[in-house]
C-alpha cells in the first residue's frame, strides 16, 4: 500500500491507471478506523481495480471546536487496518493540501433539496457545508470514480448522492449497511470516548430503534417517537438531540400516518459524546 499526501500525485497517479482501465474505488474517512470502515474498503475492492482510503479530519465539518479537539486519531492504527483490507492507496494530506485558501474559503454552491436542512442540519449549523466542501475537493483531486459511503451517515449519504447529481461530477455513489458491535451499537470512531459505563449502555439506542421497527406497523409516527423516548430515558445518561422518522428519499418528516418508505434516525448525547444510529421502518 501506498502512503500519499500530496494531492496533484494522487489526481495524476490515479489518471494514469484509468487510461490502462483502472476502475478507481474510493472510501473517505476521517481515521480513528473500525470495522465499519473496513467493512467498505472491503467492498469497494471487490467492485474496483484500485482502492483509495483518505484518512483527514477535516476542520470544516466540526461546528463544535472541542468536538475537532477530541475526535481520535490513531494514523499508525489506521495504516495497518487498510493495509489488511485491500487498500492500495491511503491518501493523508494535510489541512494546507485539502484546503490551499485554508478552510474558510466561501462554500460550494449546490442545491440540496432540503436534505441538509433537517436532523443533522439542524443540530450541527454548518456540518453539511463543511463536507460538500471538502468531498467536492475530494472529488476534483480523484476524477472518475466510485465513492463508498455508509448508511449509518444516512443523511450524508442522501446529500452526497444529491451534490453529485446537482454538479454532475463523475462519480458514482456506493451506499453500505450499518456494521454494528454484538450489542448492536452502530460501529464510530467516537465509541472510544465513551467511558465503560457509557458503553455498556450505549447497545440501548439500537435496541430501542429495532423495537419500533418490529411495532412499525401497529404504531403511528408520534407513538413511534414516544416509544423510543420512553426506552431511551430509562437511562439518565442519555440527552436526546432528535428522534425523526422520515421519507427515506426527501428526509422529510413522515405525516402521523404514514407508513411507506419510512427511516428513523436519532442523534443522543451519551455523556460528552455524541451519538447517531438509524433503521428502516418500512
Ligand atoms: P467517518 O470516518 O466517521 O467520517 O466515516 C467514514 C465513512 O465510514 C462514512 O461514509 C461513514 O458513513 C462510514 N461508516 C462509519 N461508521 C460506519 C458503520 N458502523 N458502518 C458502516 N459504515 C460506517
Amino acid at each position: 500500500m501506498l502512503t500519499i499526501t500530496g494531492a496533484k500525485e494522487l489526481s495524476e497517479l490515479l489518471e494514469e491507471r484509468r487510461k490502462t482501465g483502472g476502475k478507481i474505488g474510493f472510501v473517505p474517512t476521517m481515521g480513528a478506523l473500525h470495522d465499519g470502515h473496513i467493512s467498505l474498503v472491503e467492498k469497494a475492492a471487490s467492485e474496483n481495480d484500485i482502492v483509495v482510503a483518505s484518512v483527514f479530519v477535516n476542520p470544516a465539518q466540526f461546528n463544535d471546536k472541542s468536538d475537532l479537539e477530541h475526535y481520535p486519531r490513531t494514523f499508525d492504527a489506521d495504516q495497518k487496518l487498510l493495509q489488511n483490507s485491500g487498500c492500495d492507496i491511503l491518501f493523508f494530506p494535510s489541512i494546507e493540501e485539502m484546503y490551499p485558501a485554508g478552510p474558510d474559503v466561501p462554500s460550494i454552491q449546490v442545491d440540496l433539496g432540503g436534505l441538509d436542512k433537517v436532523m443533522e442540519g439542524k443540530f450541527r449549523p454548518g456540518h453539511f457545508e463543511g463536507v460538500v466542501k471538502v468531498l467536492k475537493r475530494f472529488f476534483d483531486i480523484t476524477g472518475f470514480c466510485n465513492a463508498y459511503f455508509g448508511e449509518k451517515d444516512f443523511q450524508q449519504l442522501a446529500i452526497v448522492k444529491r451534490m453529485v447529481s446537482e454538479l454532475r461530477l463523475p462519480v458514482h455513489v456506493v451506499g453500505c449497511p450499518i456494521k454494528r458491535e454484538n450489542d448492536g451499537l452502530a460501529m464510530s470512531s467516537r465509541n472510544t470516548r465513551l467511558t465503560i459505563e457509557e458503553r455498556k449502555i450505549a447497545g440501548k439506542i439500537s435496541i430501542a430503534l429495532r423495537h419500533a421497527e418490529s411495532k412499525w406497523n401497529a404504531r403511528s409516527v408520534s407513538e413511534t417517537i414516544a416509544d423510543i423516548t420512553a426506552e431511551l430515558t430509562e437511562e439518565k445518561a442519555f440527552r436526546i438531540d432528535y428522534i425523526e422518522i422520515a421519507d427515506r428519499d426527501t428526509l422529510q418528516p413522515l405525516s402521523e400516518n404514514e407508513k411507506r418508505n419510512a427511516i428513523v434516525c436519532v442523534a443522543v448525547f451519551l455523556g460528552q459524546v455524541r451519538l447517531i444510529d438509524n433503521i428502516f421502518l418500512s
